[in-house]
């Protein structure tokens, strides 16, 4: 065997590894035919060894769509004039809640546009307390309402919030610079300080990527999984990015890769990063099912142990289009979920009902840091 041979890794090998490299991330993210199917294969295994073949449902309630930002891809930003901006009323949020806990859904994620006002604050810091009340302490609480103050985080966690979904969106810098526009209220800076500060008010930290961004490249990606494990985070949510009409990315759209092809390589990304990080949990984005009906089932099957099943009232809805095709723009939860269940049990995995499904990498990484 000449030395170049001897020196390259086959795909097999890397599947055996506990740690990667930047390449060998690339390669995982660039496979096909049947290394793609030992990639899968891989995943799913680390997946029921280390945290099992179960489910966690989050109910996602998208209780406002008014946001201070402008982020060049979400159909929701502050600029587009196009939507109807909402809020809903306590009554309905806590109503979806209470549908979330009678039907045993565990948690609730409670996710809005980013507004930092004191009213905002009280508000969130009051419907956390309801759904507790409500739940009889028993819903588990995920916040994803983007960057906020220690204060206003510290007193969302002692009401009752112990998740906090915060996407880097891109850990490239110069990347995240051309998706946000150029000033202090889209600062990288600040959103890793986000990320920081959650962890400290002792939230299970979550954040993610999307996939298939213009001027994306394979290595940001396998960059993005290892800033994953640098910043030592428990949940990890990404999925493909999907152009909106109304922002200012969609003149890029003829550059973009195939919606198909942003879709694989999300599964590839999924199925990745439980091989490097497999106690994360790890959500079957809601934007795999705009492109594939059964695209979040197939991140289950792979690598994903988390889904949130839409509970925002059906009228909001079609006013929270963060992106084009959103998916169930007019099921109602009920039917929603039954649908819901029966794919999720065909693609071989149990649903956790009742469970709050917390991330086996927060409790390790305590004891870490205790000890
Ligand atoms: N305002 C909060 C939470 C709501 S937005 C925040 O930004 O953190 C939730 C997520 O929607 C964002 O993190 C982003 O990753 C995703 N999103 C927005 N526009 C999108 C698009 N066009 N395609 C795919 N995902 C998108
Ligand atoms: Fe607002 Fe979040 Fe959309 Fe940015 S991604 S515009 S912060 S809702």
């Amino acid at each position: 065997m000449n030395f170049y041979l001897r020196n390259v890794k086959s795909f097999n090998d890397i599947l055996q590894q506990e740690t990667f490299t930047k390449n060998d991330l690339i390669r995982l993210l660039k496979a096909e035919g049947e290394d793609r199917q030992s990639l899968f294969k891989a995943a799913e295994q680390r997946k029921a060894e280390v945290v099992g073949n179960k489910v966690y449902y989050r109910g996602l309630v998208e209780f406002s769509n008014i946001c201070s930002k402008d982020c060049l891809y979400c159909g929701i930003r502050k600029s587009n004039k196009n939507v109807f901006r909402y809020e809903a009323e306590d009554k309905e949020i806590l109503d979806a809640c209470g549908f979330a806990w009678r039907n045993r859904f565990g948690s609730v994620v409670l996710q809005s546009g980013e507004i930092s006002s004191p009213a905002f604050v009280d508000r969130v810091d009051r419907l956390l307390k309801g759904i507790k009340e409500l739940s009889r302490g028993e819903l588990g609480i995920t916040l994803s309402c983007g960057e906020q103050s220690r204060e206003t985080y510290m007193r969302w966690r002692e009401s009752g919030a112990h998740r906090f979904l915060l996407r880097i969106e891109s850990s490239n810098h110069d990347l995240y610079k051309k998706i946000h526009p150029n000033n202090d209220h889209h600062s990288f800076e600040k959103r890793l300080e986000a990320l920081q500060l959650l962890k400290e008010c002792d939230y299970q930290v979550g954040t993610g990527v999307m996939i298939g961004l213009p001027f994306q490249t394979m290595e940001n990606l396998a960059e993005d999984l290892l800033f994953f494990k640098k910043v030592d985070v428990d949940m990890v949510g990404m999925g493909p990015f999907i152009e909106h009409e109304d922002t200012p990315l969609y003149e890029h759209r003829n550059g973009l890769m195939s919606k198909q092809d942003r879709f694989d390589l999300a599964l590839r990304m999924v199925a990745t990063l439980r091989l490097l990080a497999p106690d994360i949990n790890i959500a079957a984005a809601t934007a795999l099912q705009a492109i594939d009906p059964a695209g979040r089932e197939k991140a289950l099957k792979i690598g994903a142990n988390v889904i949130m099943p839409n509970l925002t009232p059906c009228e909001y809805r079609k006013e929270y289009q963060l992106y084009e095709d959103k998916p169930c723009l007019d099921e109602d939860a009920e039917l929603c979920r039954n649908c819901l269940e029966a794919r999720i049990e065909m693609a071989g995995s149990e649903i956790a009902y009742g469970e709050w499904g917390d991330s086996p990498h927060y409790f390790k990484r305590k004891k870490a840091t205790e000890s």
